[in-house]
C-alpha cells in the first residue's frame, strides 16, 4: 500500500461502519480534519561542517479524549500524508485501548542510518527547537518511532526542558530507564499482543486454545517481531518462521528462536535464510504475525495467505482489498488499532508515572498493560455481530468512545 494513501484507507474503513450508529457521520467529519499540522524545515550541520535541511512535521489530529499522542518517524518515506494517516490511527487506537490520550503523529523525512550519533542528536534538538511550543506533557506527548530510539527521547526531553527552564519527564515518553522511561515498555507491544491474542482465542476460538502446539510465522525481527516470537514460545507456540528485510528462516519443527534473534541484536553471522518474505505470508500456520511493514497483505497475495488467524503488529500491514478478501475466506484479522496498541498503552504508563513521580516494577506494569489489553479485547469482541469483522468492531468501539466524548464536550468539537 503507498503510505500516502494511510490517511484515505483508514477513513475509507471507518465510513464502512458509520451507518451503525446516527451520530458516527459527524465524528468521522471531526477526524477528516486534523486539528493542527505542523511543519518545519530543520538545519543541521553536518560532521563534515556543511549544513543540511530535513523537512520536519508534526500532526496533532485529535485531543477530544486527552493529549496528543504519538510517535516521531526518522525516515526517508515520511510525508505529511503518511504522518497524518498514522496521526488518525493513533485517535483510534488510543480510544480503542481506552486511554485518555488522543492522536497525534510527528516525523522527519530522513535516513537515520546514515546520520552519525551527533548528527541524529542535532536532528533531535532541532525538532524540538522547531515544534516545542506545541507540546508538553498536557499537550501533546511524542515517542520513539521508526528510526527513532530511547536515546532520541533523552535528547529531545533534555532539549524541551532546557527551553521551558525546568525537567518535564513527562513530555515524551519511550525514554531510557535512567531518565524516567517505564519499565516494561521495550517489550511493551509485542507482550500486548500476545495479551490479545491468547484473549481473543480463548474466546473464541476454544477448540484453537486447547491445541497443543499452535504454529506461528512471525515476519519482521525488530523489536515488535522479535519479543512477540520470543513471549510466544516461552508460552508454548511453535515458531516456525521467522524474518528480516532481507528474508526468513523456516522450519516446520519449530525454529531456536532465542539463538536467531540473539544472534541479530549482537551482529553475529546468520545462518543460510530459507524463505522469502513473500513465501513466510503464506505458510500453513495457525497465526500470522506481520511484524515489519504496512501494506505487505495484498490484493495479490490474500487469496494464497494459508494462516488460520492474523495478528497485526505492524502498523497497517492488510490493504482494504486484502481484508475483503480475507473477511470472504473466513480468515480473522485482529487488527492494529487492538493488535499493536500495547506500546501506547505502556507509554500511557510511563507519563502516568511521571506525572505522579511514583515508579512500578516490571512486573505491575506487565500486570497493568495485561488489565489494558485484555480488557479492550474483551470491549472490541462485544461489538462484534455475525456480519463484522474484528477491524470493523474495532472502529466501531473507537468511534463510540470518541462520539460520546464528543457530545458530552459540546458545539466546539
Ligand atoms: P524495528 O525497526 O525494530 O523492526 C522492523 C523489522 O522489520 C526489522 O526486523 C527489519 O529487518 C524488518 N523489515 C524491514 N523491512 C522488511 C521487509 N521488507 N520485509 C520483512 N521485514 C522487514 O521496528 P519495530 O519497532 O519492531 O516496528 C515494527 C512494526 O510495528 C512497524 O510497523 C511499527 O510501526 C509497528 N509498531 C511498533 C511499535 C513499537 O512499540 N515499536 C508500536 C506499534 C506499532
Amino acid at each position: 500500500m503507498k503510505t500516502s494513501s494511510l490517511f484515505g484507507e483508514i477513513l475509507g474503513g471507518l465510513q464502512g461502519v458509520a451507518g451503525k450508529d446516527p451520530n458516527f457521520g459527524d465524528t468521522i467529519a471531526m477526524l477528516k480534519k486534523p486539528k493542527r499540522i505542523l511543519q518545519s524545515r530543520l538545519r543541521i550541520k553536518l560532521d563534515n561542517g556543511r549544513p543540511a535541511v530535513f523537512s520536519a512535521f508534526r500532526v496533532q489530529h485529535n485531543d477530544l479524549r486527552g493529549p496528543f499522542k504519538g510517535g516521531i518517524r526518522f525516515h526517508p518515506h515520511v510525508d505529511l500524508e503518511e504522518v497524518k494517516g498514522l496521526a488518525l490511527g493513533m485517535t483510534l487506537k488510543c480510544a480503542v485501548v481506552g486511554i485518555p490520550m488522543g492522536g497525534g503523529k510527528g516525523g522527519v523525512g530522513v535516513d537515520a542510518k546514515k546520520l552519525s550519533f551527533a548528527e541524529k542528536e542535532r536532528l533531535a534538538r532541532a525538532w524540538v527547537k522547531a515544534f516545542f511550543k506545541h507540546i508538553g506533557q498536557e499537550k501533546d506527548v511524542p515517542a520513539p518511532d521508526v528510526g527513532t530510539d530511547a536515546q532520541t527521547m533523552a535528547w529531545m526531553t533534555d532539549e524541551y526542558s532546557r527551553l521551558i527552564g525546568f525537567n518535564s519527564w513527562g513530555t515524551f515518553t519511550g525514554k531510557p530507564l535512567d531518565l524516567h522511561g517505564s519499565e516494561g515498555r521495550q517489550a511493551a507491544t509485542g507482550r500486548g499482543g500476545v495479551f490479545v491474542l491468547e484473549t481473543y482465542v480463548k474466546r473464541l476460538s476454544p477448540a484453537r486454545a486447547g491445541k497443543k502446539s499452535r504454529t506461528v510465522a512471525v515476519q519482521g525481527m525488530g523489536n515488535v517481531g522479535g519479543t512477540v516470537a520470543l513471549l510466544l514460545r516461552e508460552r508454548g507456540y511453535t515458531v516456525v518462521a521467522l524474518s528480516d528485510s532481507r528474508g526468513g528462516w523456516y522450519d516446520k519443527r519449530g525454529l531456536d528462536v532465542e539463538a536467531l534473534v540473539k544472534a541479530k541484536d549482537s551482529g553475529f553471522k546468520m545462518p543460510k535464510q530459507t524463505v522469502s518474505n513473500a513465501e513466510l505470508l503464506e505458510l500453513p500456520v495457525d497465526v500470522l504475525i506481520p511484524a515489519a511493514l504496512e501494506g505487505q497483505i495484498t490484493k495479490d497475495n490474500a487469496a494464497r495467505i494459508g494462516a488460520s488467524l492474523i495478528l497485526e503488529l505492524a502498523n497497517g500491514p492488510t490493504t482494504k482489498e486484502a481484508d475483503g478478501i480475507l473477511q470472504r475466506r473466513h480468515i480473522p484479522v485482529i487488527p492494529d488499532i487492538l493488535a499493536n496498541s500495547g506500546g501506547v498503552a505502556v507509554s500511557y504508563l510511563e507519563w502516568v508515572q511521571n506525572r505522579t513521580g511514583l515508579y512500578w516494577d516490571e512486573e505491575e506494569v506487565n500486570r497493568r498493560l495485561e488489565t489494558l489489553m485484555r480488557t479492550a479485547t474483551l470491549n472490541v469482541l462485544k461489538q462484534m455481530d455475525a456480519a463484522s469483522t474484528l477491524r470493523q468492531a474495532a472502529s466501531c468501539l473507537a468511534l463510540d468512545r470518541l462520539t460520546r466524548a464528543r457530545m458530552l464536550r459540546g458545539s466546539t468539537y
